[in-house]
C-alpha cells in the first residue's frame, strides 16, 4: 500500500462552487486531496492540478461507485483522514406544486443527498477510524434547518442529511468527528440563473448578501481544525434564516 505523508481528504462533487473551494482550502493546509465528480471529468481534473491533488470520477448516488471511489482513494493514498459529502442535487419545484413533487424525485434527491453519504461513511470508516481522529464534514443546507429552499424533496433530504449527522457523531465516536454545514444562499454555479432571490437575500438578510463558496469553505475548514466539535450542524447564511 503506498504511503502518504500529507493527510488525505476526499471531498465528493469538488469540479465546482463550494466543493471547488473546500478543495482549494484543504490543498492550501497540506492535505492531498481527491477531487471527484459524476460527468465534469475536465473540470474536476484542472481543480485537481490547481490543488496539488488528484481526481476521480464517480457517480456517488451509484453504491457499486461510491465505495469503489474509498478504495480507489486508499489504493492510490493508503489512508483517509478527511472526507467531505458535497455532492448534492435538487429539483426547483413551488411548495404548493405537490404534484409536480413525483416519489421518482424524491427517491433521486434521497439517493444523492442522503443514502450516498451514508454509504461513503460505511466505506470510508474503517480508514476514518485508523486515521484517529477521523473527520467527516456534511455540506447540507439552511433547507434542512428552516421550512424554505428549492423544494420539499430537497429541503427533507437536507433535514434528513442533519439528522444523520447528529446519529453518527454519536454512533462513530470517539475515533469519528461528524459535522456539518448548513448554507443559506451562495453564489455558484448552482444558483447562477436566481438572481431574484440573491436580490432578496441581498435586501434582506442580516448580511445583506448572498454568500460565497469562501464564507462556506471557511466554516469546513474550522470544523475540520475543531477536534473537540461533533454532532453539530453549522449554519453559514448571512442570517437568512432569522427571517426565513
Ligand atoms: P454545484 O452545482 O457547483 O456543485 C454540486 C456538485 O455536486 C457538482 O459538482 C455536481 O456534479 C456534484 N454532484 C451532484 N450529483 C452527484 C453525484 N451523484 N455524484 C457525484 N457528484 C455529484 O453547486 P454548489 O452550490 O457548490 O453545491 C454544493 C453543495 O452545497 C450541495 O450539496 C448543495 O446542496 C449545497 N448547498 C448549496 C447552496 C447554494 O446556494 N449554492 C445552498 C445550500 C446548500
Amino acid at each position: 500500500m503506498p504511503s502518504e505523508t500529507r493527510p488525505v481528504a476526499l471531498v465528493t462533487g469538488s469540479s465546482s462552487g463550494i466543493g471547488a473551494e473546500i478543495a482549494r482550502r484543504l490543498g492550501a493546509d497540506g492535505y492531498a486531496v481527491v477531487v471527484n465528480s459524476r460527468s465534469s471529468v475536465a473540470t474536476g481534473e484542472a481543480v485537481a492540478a490547481e490543488v496539488g491533488g488528484s481526481y476521480l470520477q464517480a457517480d456517488v448516488a451509484d453504491e457499486k461507485q461510491a465505495r469503489a471511489l474509498v478504495d480507489q482513494v486508499l489504493a492510490r493514498h493508503g489512508r483517509l483522514d478527511v472526507l467531505v459529502n458535497n455532492a448534492g442535487t435538487t429539483e426547483v419545484i413551488a411548495h404548493h406544486d405537490l404534484a409536480a413533487a413525483t416519489p421518482e424525485i424524491w427517491r433521486r434527491l434521497y439517493d444523492v443527498n442522503v443514502v450516498a453519504p451514508f454509504v461513503l461513511v460505511t466505506a470510508a470508516e474503517a480508514a476514518l477510524r485508523a486515521a484517529a481522529p477521523g473527520c467527516v464534514v456534511n455540506v447540507s443546507s439552511l433547507a434542512g434547518v428552516r421550512p424554505t429552499g428549492s423544494s420539499i424533496p430537497y429541503a427533507s433530504s437536507k433535514a434528513a442529511f442533519n439528522h444523520q449527522t447528529r446519529l453518527l457523531a454519536k454512533a462513530l465516536g470517539p475515533d469519528i468527528r461528524v459535522n456539518a454545514v448548513a448554507p443559506g444562499l451562495i453564489e455558484t454555479p448552482w444558483t447562477a440563473g436566481w438572481s431574484d432571490l440573491h436580490a432578496l437575500v441581498g435586501a434582506g438578510a442580516p448580511l445583506r448578501r448572498s454568500g460565497t463558496p469562501a464564507d462556506v469553505a471557511e466554516v469546513v475548514m474550522g470544523l475540520v481544525r475543531s477536534t473537540y466539535v461533533t454532532g453539530q450542524v453549522v449554519v453559514v447564511d448571512g442570517g437568512l434564516g432569522q427571517v426565513t
